[in-house]
């Protein structure tokens, strides 16, 4: 059976103090987790940092992106290797800020997602709809048209041990997230859509919300069937914040 994941988005935000106190703070709070994964994506640069100040917790290591060459003459990026030797597991891609200032494309992305999976590290795809798409009623055609950048090149096999992070463009950073209703529809859409090629891949999928969530929202989201945990980012710079919302799930 498939078990939730909360994972922390720290974006551009933190420093060595930071890494630490906000570490210290999350080990205090979180002790004892059962039944729920965990893991925070600080920025590139504390990764080796927060790899120590990880150690022996439950707490599990994760990045924010990881460029599509492997190596070689590509300046400024970090290749999938480097995440794996520093002790990142869960790798952020295509996430809606990297689709909009970054323009990467649902094949950028799909490319990033295999060689993630070759690396052996476990590739968490943002996938969701800008507020006109959403208003314009294509929230479903825009989420199969990045799941099937991946399923319909890679295979259902492919989203086997992996996470999908739903994240409508409209609730991140808003304060404005999805209603557990709302949420819960298109994490259904998806589940079903992976299901159409291979139900056993689709049942164990690990599908976050992200947007906005908080600790007063958290535990409706997480009752919902289809909601396996949540990307969190504003609430996870706060160890009590990102503690509750691990709690809720
Ligand atoms: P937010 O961000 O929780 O601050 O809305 C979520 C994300 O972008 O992953």
């Amino acid at each position: 059976m498939r078990h939730p994941l909360v994972m922390g988005n720290w974006k551009l935000n933190g420093s060595k103090t930071v890494v630490k106190e906000l570490i210290a703070g999350l080990r205090n709070e979180l002790s004892s987790v059962d039944g729920c994964g965990v893991a925070i994506a600080p920025p590139v640069m504390y990764l080796d940092q927060a790899k120590h100040a990880l150690s022996g917790s439950q707490i599990v290591l994760g990045a924010q992106n990881v460029d599509v060459n492997l190596s070689g003459a590509f300046t400024g990026e970090v290749s999938a290797d480097m995440l794996k030797d520093v002790g990142a597991q869960y790798i952020i891609i295509g996430h809606s800020e990297r689709r909009t200032y970054h323009k990467e494309s649902d094949e950028l992305i799909a490319k990033k997602f295999a060689l993630l999976k070759a690396a052996g590290l476990i590739p968490v795809l943002c996938i969701g709809e800008t507020e006109a798409e959403n208003e314009a009623g294509k929230t479903e055609e825009v989420c199969a048209r990045q799941i099937d950048a991946v399923l319909k090149t890679q295979g259902a096999e492919a989203f086997n041990g992996v996470v999908i992070a739903y994240e409508p463009v409209w609730a991140i950073g808003t304060g404005k997230s999805a209603t557990p209703a709302q949420a819960q529809a298109v994490h259904k859409f998806i589940r079903d859509h992976i299901a159409k090629e291979n139900h056993a891949v689709a049942a164990q999928v690990i599908l976050q919300y992200g947007g906005s969530v908080n600790d007063k929202n958290a535990a409706e989201l997480f009752a919902q069937p289809d909601i396996d945990g949540a990307l969190v980012g504003g609430a996870s710079l706060k160890a009590d914040a990102f503690a509750a919302i691990v709690k809720a799930a």
